[in-house]
């Protein structure tokens, strides 16, 4: 695989894009994340990865985006589910600006799980990858955070992802201006399966209104969930 080498040139835009969100990040970081950059956009001309292309874009709606997380909860040496990441979003950002993260990506598209592999050699990472479907997972697997981006509505998604975080962890879905919305078809999936609402922190990336809607697992979900998913289409909670 060809990918240009990274120096000081390469950063520096992106460290203003960064800055103007909060963070602050060393050298070696924003060196990782513009690898992770040029890699996302030469593998998207070869495969559909994402529809985002252009630079500034892909920093800000991609990386800026996936790390909004690590503002709101303590995230290091958290075990952390990204449930269908497709080209590593939110996952692999955190995992790179919290490297204490025990991070394990569930995604069904064999090509995307094949470009994770491909970037987690490129970058060094160490994170474990799972090719399937969530609710085919084995429900053994629990941990603290759990999260989800651009997968499905959340009442869906509460049935695929909160039976994986352990009781006193947390669910957290990543979700666009209609999150209030969202949250109100939601409110009987959450307690079917043992969440419970907690903060909500809305902020804005690229002009966009964006929602972080935790959810706390309050008691164990009963085992009967996640359900098939022909029977979560067919009667969702
Ligand atoms: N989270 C990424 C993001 O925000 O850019 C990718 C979003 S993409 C629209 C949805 C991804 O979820 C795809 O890669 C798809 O393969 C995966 N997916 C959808 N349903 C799934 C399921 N039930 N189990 C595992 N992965 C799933």
């Amino acid at each position: 695989m060809s990918v240009k080498s990274t120096n000081e040139n390469d950063i520096a835009p992106s460290q203003e894009i960064f800055r103007r969100y909060g963070f602050a990040m060393e050298p070696s970081t924003l060196a990782q994340l513009c690898k992770y950059h040029d890699f996302l956009q030469n593998e998207n001309l070869k495969m559909n990865l994402t529809a985002v292309e252009e630079t500034e874009e892909i920093y800000e709606k991609h990386f800026v985006d996936s790390l909004m997380l690590g503002k709101t909860i303590d995230l290091d040496s958290k075990s952390l589910l990204d449930v269908g990441s497709g080209a590593g979003f939110p996952g692999v950002p955190l995992k790179i600006v919290h490297p204490d993260i025990e991070l394990t990506i569930v995604d069904s598209t064999r090509k995307r799980i094949r470009f994770l592999e491909n970037l987690r050699g490129l970058l060094g990472l160490s994170f474990t990858l799972h090719h399937g479907r969530i609710e085919e997972f084995d429900r053994s697997n629990t941990y603290d955070i759990v999260v989800a981006r651009a997968v499905a509505r959340l009442n869906t998604l509460l049935e695929l992802c909160l039976p994986f975080v352990k009781v006193g962890g947390m669910f957290v879905a990543y979700k666009g201006r209609e999150y209030q919305e969202e949250i109100e078809a939601s409110v009987g999936a959450m307690e079917t399966l043992g969440g419970r609402l907690g903060r909500v922190d809305v902020f804005d990336v690229a002009g966009a209104t964006r929602a972080l809607i935790h959810v706390e697992k309050i008691k164990q979900t009963p085992a009967k969930y996640p359900r098939e998913f022909k029977h979560i289409k067919k009667n969702p909670l």
